[in-house]
């Protein structure tokens, strides 16, 4: 029998002819099971509202991209999100599609290599605000600077557990459909909020996406990794990721990768490595005494709390990482570390103790090539003893430099500046919360 969902189509035009004040609408899209219903819900309502009145408002789609998101889902995803613009156009309907990623400073290899911070648990959870939560709040921020107010259309599903039900009752605005997000100026509208997963499953089993194929690469993806989805979090009535969903495949907040896991399993053997780094990780998270530094980064000891990683470790991870990478290379076309993210943790390599291996000395090594980083080792010691001159009076002040200048050189590699001014405000805004409270 198939299944009726006419009711939740004549909402979703409902709620869009009844604003007519055209705030843009985000769709959060993970590629997962729940986005993708909302999106094809959504794409069949638009469809049934008159030509020239979908036009009046703008549509972003955005998805995350972690840069460390399970490489065989970043395919999928990046082939549908094209699949989606390119029927946006022919379907002329105002849709535009997005993807949001960490800053540069911010990705997990630059944290975990290049500062050494290690690997999370679920006590020390440092890669969700910045791996996800900041660039979709930061997409979200622009949007409302730009319109005034945004309405964000999520999958989030009663269905799903019990807190997140919970948390969606708390957040609702009794009699109205939309509810208010953390944002000032943001709402949510949760159009799947009442169906079931067996719902979910049957309609994403009979209807195909509108932007052309089916949706059986999904299902064969849920079924092959025993999955959840991660879903895009923006808010806290959004899970937490991890818990065997389709999250980083570094993701160490999870006992097991049962998703990674289910894919080797199912075919994608050329994933062991990946498995493999995962659980070295694990590894040097759980074994501080061998991997990690007893000094921490503001130069207290203390019995129970453990500094970095050593360089050691550092330096280990990157050549599993790089060794694992080539051996996928070629196979695959799998990219694990960027070229940006090498250059920012050779910065940070010589900014915070000369280490006496350079990141192109575990490259060339795994690569066989012969890039030379000597003279930026150079360039970045004569940068840091002119500012402990200069500061020689001030010499707190030489960690906020350098950090301004991490700032400025990531832009650089990303080859645009956009954003650096904010990115050094809120720096600055840190460093006097800090020392108003000391
Ligand atoms: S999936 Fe795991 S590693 Fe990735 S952001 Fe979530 S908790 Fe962190």
């Amino acid at each position: 029998m198939s299944l009726d969902i006419s009711h939740l189509e004549n909402e979703i035009i409902d709620q869009f002819l009844l604003d007519d004040s055209k705030r843009p609408w985000i769709i959060g899209f993970s590629g997962g099971k729940d986005s993708t219903m909302l999106l094809q819900i959504v794409w069949r309502s638009l469809l049934r509202i008159d030509p020239f009145l979908r036009q009046t408002r703008r549509i972003y789609i955005v998805c995350n991209d972690t840069m460390v998101e399970n490489p065989r889902i970043v395919k999928f995803i990046n082939s549908t999100l094209n699949k989606i613009q390119k029927a946006a156009v022919d379907y002329e309907l105002p849709i535009t599609v997005h993807q949001t990623m960490p800053q540069l400073e911010d990705s997990f290899w630059v944290k975990l290599i290049g500062l050494g911070y290690p690997a999370p648990n679920k006590f020390y959870r440092w890669c969700t605000e910045r791996l996800k939560i900041n660039p979709t709040t930061k997409f979200i921020k622009d949007k409302i600077s730009e319109s005034g107010e945004v309405i964000i259309l999520l999958g989030t599903r009663s269905a799903e557990s019990s807190n997140r039900a919970a948390s969606i009752k708390k957040h609702a605005v009794k009699g109205k459909r939309l509810r208010k997000h953390q944002l000032q100026n943001a709402f949510v509208f949760a159009p799947i909020k009442d169906v079931s997963t067996n719902e979910l499953w049957q309609y994403l089993n009979q209807v195909s996406p509108p932007w052309g194929g089916t949706n059986k690469e999904l299902i064969t993806l849920y079924r092959n990794a025993n999955a959840g989805d991660c879903p895009l979090v923006i808010d806290d009535t959004t899970p937490s990721c991890g818990n065997s969903r389709f999250g980083c495949w570094t993701c160490t907040v999870v006992n097991k990768d049962r998703s990674m896991e289910g894919l080797i399993d199912n075919g994608e053997e050329w994933m062991y490595p990946l498995m493999e780094i995962r659980n070295f990780l694990v590894l040097t998270r759980d074994n501080p005494e061998k991997y990690r530094q007893k000094e921490r980064r503001n130069k207290t000891v203390s019995e129970h709390l453990w500094g970095p990683y050593t360089f050691e470790t550092r330096a280990k991870i990157l050549r599993r990482i790089l060794t694992a990478q080539k051996e996928i290379q070629n196979a695959e076309g799998v990219e694990l570390i960027t070229h940006q993210e090498l250059v920012l943790i050779q910065y940070y390599w010589y900014r915070d103790c000369f280490f006496k291996l350079r990141v192109s000395d575990i490259y060339n090594s795994i690569y066989n090539t012969s890039i030379d980083m000597s003279k930026q080792q150079e360039k970045f010691k004569q940068e840091s003893d002119l500012l402990k001159t200069s500061c020689k009076n001030e010499e707190k002040d030489v960690e906020l430099i350098q950090d301004l200048l991490a700032l400025q050189k990531t832009k650089t590699l990303m080859i645009k500046k956009r954003g650096l001014q904010s990115d050094i405000e809120s720096r600055l805004e840190q460093y006097l919360e800090v020392e108003k409270k000391k």
